[in-house]
């Protein structure tokens, strides 16, 4: 798998090449705010590296995927969302509505976000 894919959006914004408002960068990853948000806070962490989805994951990634979830952890204590809590969400084919396949790790919060899932 290439590091980017050319007509992917979110390598297009991890190299500042599309507008977005992106809130942290590092050598492995990418947070920004979702463009169509869902909750007060909505941000997409995502690796800079192009893996579709979960089902192109490696265990050459898992440092990478760990630290994502450090960076989720640190940027919903920078949005106050640490102590009533937040969501993180990743969807992956068609059955969860994954959309765009650059894998990517919703942090949802900020209001009361009901049950996980409609019955
Ligand atoms: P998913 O359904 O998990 O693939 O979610 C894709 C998310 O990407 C959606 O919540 C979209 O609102 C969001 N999105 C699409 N294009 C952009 C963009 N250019 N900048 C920020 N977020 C985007
Ligand atoms: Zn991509």
């Amino acid at each position: 798998m290439p590091a980017r894919d050319p007509e992917c959006i979110f390598c297009k914004i991890i190299a500042g090449e599309l507008a977005s408002q992106i809130e942290y960068q590092d050598d492995q990853v990418t947070a920004f705010h979702d463009i169509n948000p869902i909750a007060p806070v909505h941000l997409l962490i995502v690796p800079n590296k192009h893996i579709p989805s979960v089902n192109a994951v490696e265990p050459a990634d898992e440092a990478m995927l760990g630290h994502m979830f450090t960076v989720a952890r640190e940027l919903a204590a920078k949005f106050g969302l640490a102590e009533r809590g937040y969501r993180l969400i990743v969807n992956t084919g068609d059955h969860a509505g994954q959309v765009i396949f650059h894998l990517h790790m919703h942090l949802v919060g900020g209001r009361a976000l009901g049950p996980m899932l409609a019955r």
